[in-house]
């Protein structure tokens, strides 16, 4: 039997996860919800995912400009086993309430204080502490990140300390109204918020961020310098550890992809030739000419598609509460669903033949 899924709040997360969550083979996607009409709440009709009223409006707004709805969030909850709510930042936790009253497990994200659910989640970290709960929290675009890079090093190396800069987006790309649009605008809070949001899944790890903001809608860069517990044999040891681990996505130094706008562009590319659905790019993306290890320092960038990278963990938190299967299993089966997993084929290039120039600016 399938699990049956809800999506409250249909925006930059939501669309995508209920995206996902209707390609998986175990898990069914029975409505949206949506507090308005817009070009999103089309979207949902467009694709046939039954679209649901949140909040005070009343469903005549809908049909009002022709957009057929199927009932209340209310009616949404008596049919669902669990619900991800991916509404505005805060939303969620005023949401909890009525997840409760209906009986129904609720997945939260990042925007939320962590105890707003039983715990924080991240498929590749800390899935099995995270089986059975009745409430989750998806980890937000970048500690979803850090989290990722954390469950290469820790159980191979150990780490002691790690200072990671963020230079974050300034928004997403559908956003008219934040900023900046020139400049660059410093967190001073210290350490930002998402050092503190990492342990909440490794609560003994030692690390430090800071962050910019930056004129950007692609994607948030980490710099990170970790101090590892014990050294790896060099920088190749580390560069086959994210190859070989799932939602990491090298580039070779022969590829050209100077920065984000490749990245983007790479992503693009693929939605249309390789079973991938969409232009979202889910990894954790690392320039493999950016890894270096020194003795017990590694040192390495990775790049994050904000829009899109906690749409997997969504699925496997799913996954995870309702005890479906392991983690490797679940991000196996969420990853061919979504068409990341592709064959080895003798024709897939590694090696830098030279590689261009690199150019100094
Ligand atoms: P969004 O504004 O793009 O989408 C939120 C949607 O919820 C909108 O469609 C809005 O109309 C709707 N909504 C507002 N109030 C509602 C209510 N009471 N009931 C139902 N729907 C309601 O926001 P988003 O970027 O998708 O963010 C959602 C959550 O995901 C936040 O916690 C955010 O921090 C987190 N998150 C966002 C990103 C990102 O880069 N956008 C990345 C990771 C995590």
């Amino acid at each position: 039997m399938k699990i049956r899924v809800g999506v409250n709040g249909f925006g930059t997360i939501g669309k995508r996860v209920a995206d996902a969550v209707a390609r998986q083979p175990d898990l069914e996607l029975v409505g949206v919800a949506k507090t308005r009409p817009s070009f999103e709440a089309r979207r949902a009709v467009e694709r046939g995912y039954p679209l649901y009223v949140a909040g005070s409006a009343g469903p005549e707004k809908f049909a009002a400009v022709g957009l057929p709805v199927v009932g209340r969030l209310s009616d949404l909850l008596g049919k669902v086993d669990v619900v991800v709510d991916a509404t505005p930042e805060e939303v969620g936790r005023e949401n909890r309430a009525l997840y409760r009253a209906a009986g129904v497990r609720a997945i939260f994200q990042g925007g939320e204080e962590a105890d707003v659910a039983e715990a924080s989640f991240n498929a590749l970290a800390n899935y099995a502490a995270c089986r059975g709960k009745r409430s989750l929290r998806v980890v937000s675009c970048n500690t979803t990140a850090i989290a990722r890079a954390a469950a290469v090093l820790l159980p191979r190396w150990g780490v002691d300390h790690w200072e990671v800069t963020l230079v974050r987006r300034a928004s997403d790309p559908g956003e008219s109204k934040r900023g900046p649009v020139d400049g660059i605008v410093p967190t001073l809070e210290m350490p930002s918020h998402h050092g503190p949001d990492a342990r909440t899944i490794f609560p003994e790890l030692s690390i430090a961020t800071t962050a910019v903001v930056v004129p950007t809608t692609l994607m948030h860069v980490h710099v990170n310098h970790v101090r590892l517990s014990r050294a790896p044999t060099g920088t190749g040891e580390l560069l086959e550890a994210f190859r070989s681990t799932p939602r990491f996505h090298l580039f070779a130094p022969w590829e050209g992809v100077d920065g984000t706008p490749q990245v983007m562009e790479y992503a693009r590319n693929r939605a249309g030739f390789s079973g991938v659905p969409t232009t979202d790019l889910v990894e954790n993306v690392v320039w493999e000419a950016g890894v270096r290890v020194d003795g017990r320092d590694a040192h390495f960038f990775q790049a994050i598609h904000q829009e899109s990278i906690v749409v997997p963990e969504n699925v496997d938190a799913i996954r995870a509460m309702f005890d479906l299967c392991d983690g490797p299993t679940s991000v196996a089966r969420t990853d061919q669903a979504l068409g990341l997993v592709r064959p080895a084929g003798p024709g897939t290039p590694r090696a830098a033949p030279g590689g261009p120039a690199r150019r100094r600016r």
